[in-house]
């Protein structure tokens, strides 16, 4: 579904990523954790080309992803990404925010969209709340509403940064409420959380990195539980 081979990403004089492989089966979730700094927003965000990455390879089910504009335009149909602070359009209402990827970008027709987005804002909780502007929801429903947009791009793979690290704690659980019933209806996605007790829950695999590379794989009771590497016991000891 989704492969990184030796991804590499530089800002300046700065390595962020020093050479990251990566796997996402379909129907998979993969947790990343680690420290702030390590390259985790990075990361994502070179797998959808919001950074051009400076070497490696992305592959998107078998394809690679080449720096053209038409590429990278089927590829964030294909990856959408779901990130820490919402990024909502703030001048256009709940169902407006919801309809903008497939009418603007896949020319869906305005009935049709409308209909996909009442949807979705129904799968999410937020049918009541399809023609209020984002300043009037708390930070869950935002994120919520965040969560509808990107699935209303119908895409194989949801990249989530931080998605409740912004929130209030008692809004944090109607979010991951979200995200759990997205995961049971096989959803393929890679979420980036500090969130410890949602990433023993959800993942499929769990990866740990620190200072731009992987330093750690595996399932969540095994590095959760019984890490190889010293430095992922010592990160685990701080987020618990
Ligand atoms: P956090 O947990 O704090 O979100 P992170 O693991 O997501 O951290 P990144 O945001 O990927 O870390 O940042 C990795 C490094 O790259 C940091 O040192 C950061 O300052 C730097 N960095 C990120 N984006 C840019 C940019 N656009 N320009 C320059 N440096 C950047
Ligand atoms: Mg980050």
């Amino acid at each position: 579904m989704v492969e990184v081979k030796n991804l590499k990403k530089n800002f300046g004089t700065l390595e962020v990523l020093k050479g990251v492989d990566l796997k996402v089966k379909e129907k998979d979730i993969v947790v990343i954790i680690g420290p702030s700094g390590s390259g985790k927003s990075t990361l994502l965000r070179c797998i959808n080309f919001l950074e051009m990455p400076n070497s490696g390879k992305v592959y998107i089910n078998g394809e690679e992803v080449k720096k053209k504009n038409h590429d990278i335009d089927s590829l964030r149909r294909k990856v959408s990404m779901v990130f820490q602070h919402f990024n909502l359009f703030p001048h256009k209402t709940v169902i407006e925010n919801v309809m903008e990827g497939p009418t603007q970008v896949t020319k869906m027709s305005k009935v049709k969209a409308t209909k996909l987005a009442k949807l979705l804002l129904k799968k999410v909780g937020l049918e009541d709340k399809a023609n209020v502007y984002p300043e009037m929801l708390s930070g869950g429903q935002k994120q919520r509403v965040a969560i509808a947009r990107s699935l209303a791009m119908e895409p194989d793979v949801i990249l989530f940064d931080e998605p409740t690290s912004a929130l209030d704690p008692e809004l944090v659980g109607e979010v991951i409420a979200v995200i759990n019933d997205l995961a049971k209806e096989g959803m393929t996605m890679v979420i980036v959380t500090h969130e410890i007790w949602f990433a023993r829950e959800v993942a499929d695999k769990v990866i740990v990195m620190d200072e731009g590379v992987i330093i750690e794989e595996g399932s969540a009771d095994k590095v959760f539980n019984n890490p190889d590497n010293e430095r992922t016991a010592q990160f685990l000891k701080q987020v618990t």
